[in-house]
């Protein structure tokens, strides 16, 4: 332990002693330069170059009752909704047409024929009138075999499931204790989408209440273990209708959650240089410059909102969600620009596969 922070970030392969230690700087220039080696190890390795997938949050109909979360089944505050066959065509035009070159499906989690069959007709709809020109990534939480390996026949690729926490304790106390929320099940989840051929995101939130830095470096040393090709992680945000709310008094302030939340993907970009890291919408939500500044700390993945703006306002999985009244093509104009300003080039019509994947099935990017 008598490593300097220097010495440390120079390190790729952290015990988890030596993470707890990168996560602990202080605010200012400890945390700069935590930030700045995740700048320099994505420089070395994806490049400064930023992925784009648009995002269409298919529906906010949900079975689950995950207590953080505010289009939870039993929240009645939520006008439901599921976006038409036509909606979603366009949504993926628009993405076609502006050379994203990748779409992500999400939604709350139903588990029924009419909602696996709507999926595949969804996916090979798209496909049929973008010329499998987008590369499809589904969030569409915990399903069964049969059915990842339908959407993947149908033509997805990539799936994210979020662990949401890697300590069972910490899981169990932020989701209902019943069979429909269990920990492993999560887990195995997250093997079957691997035997399914899948590119494999998962993901946590950071500043859960109760959750510790130990927590968080559990959480970078599982998606190591679990040899994941990709992952979406971001600050844990209040909502006034959730259970969760009444534990908020104990949250860390948002700044610091912002904080963490950046160290951590800069420590994941040490510690698994080719994955593609999402600046998730979470940051962009406790700081306007949430993006730019997750890129700047090793992220490499953007998801701009697709969804219909009508529908945006009813998918709030937390509060003061971004960017609900804005257009999406001018948001995706300024967002070129934004990219650019920083110094980072967006790579557009390309598939943008985390490199790890592509390097551990022994492909080569086309
Ligand atoms: N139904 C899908 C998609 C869930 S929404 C699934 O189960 O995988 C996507 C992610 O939003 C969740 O996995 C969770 O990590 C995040 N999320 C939900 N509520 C949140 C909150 N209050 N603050 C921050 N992130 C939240």
């Amino acid at each position: 332990m008598s490593e300097s922070i220097d010495e440390l970030l120079l390190k790729s392969n952290h015990k988890k002693e030596e993470l707890i230690r990168l996560l602990s700087v202080e605010p200012g220039p400890e945390t700069e330069k935590v930030l700045q080696a995740g700048l320099r190890v994505k420089a070395e390795h994806p490049g400064r170059i930023v992925y784009l997938r648009g995002l269409i949050e298919l529906s906010n109909r949900c079975a689950r009752n995950c207590y953080y979360c505010g289009i939870r089944a039993a929240n009645p505050m939520v006008e439901r909704y599921t976006l038409s066959d036509e909606e979603v065509y366009q949504a993926a035009d628009f993405a076609w047409k502006e050379g994203f070159g990748s779409l992500v499906i999400q939604a709350g989690e139903l588990k029924n024929k009419t909602f696996t069959h709507h999926i595949a007709r969804l996916l090979k709809g798209i496909h049929q009138r973008t010329h499998n020109e987008l590369t499809i990534t589904l969030s569409l939480g915990e399903q069964s075999a049969e059915t990842y390996r339908l959407w993947r026949e149908a033509g997805a690729e990539r799936y994210l499931l979020r662990i949401e926490t890697t300590n069972r304790q910490l899981f169990e106390h932020i989701h209902p204790h019943n069979k429909a929320h269990n920990f492993d099940a999560r887990m195995h989840a997250l093997t079957l989408l691997r035997q399914e051929g899948y590119q494999v995101g998962t993901g946590v939130m950071i500043g859960l209440p109760g959750q510790t830095l130990a927590d968080l470096a559990d959480d970078l040393l599982f998606f190591k273990t679990q040899d994941i090709d990709m992952v979406g992680m971001g600050p844990y945000i209040e909502h006034p209708d959730i259970p969760l709310s009444a534990e908020d008094a104990l949250l860390w302030p948002s700044q610091e959650r912002f904080r963490i939340g950046l160290l951590m993907i800069a420590l994941l970009r040490l510690n698994m240089p080719w994955i593609n890291i999402a600046a998730s919408t979470a940051l962009e939500t406790l700081d306007p410059l949430g993006r730019q500044k997750g890129i700047l700390a090793g992220a490499n993945v953007v998801m701009p909102n697709l969804t219909p703006v009508p529908n945006r306002k009813k998918y709030l999985l937390y509060d003061n969600k971004p960017n609900l009244d804005k257009d999406p093509a001018l948001s995706t104009t300024s967002l070129n620009q934004v990219i650019q300003e920083i110094g980072e080039t967006i790579s557009y019509h390309i598939a943008g596969s985390s490199m790890h994947y592509l390097r551990r099935t022994g492909q080569i990017e086309g």
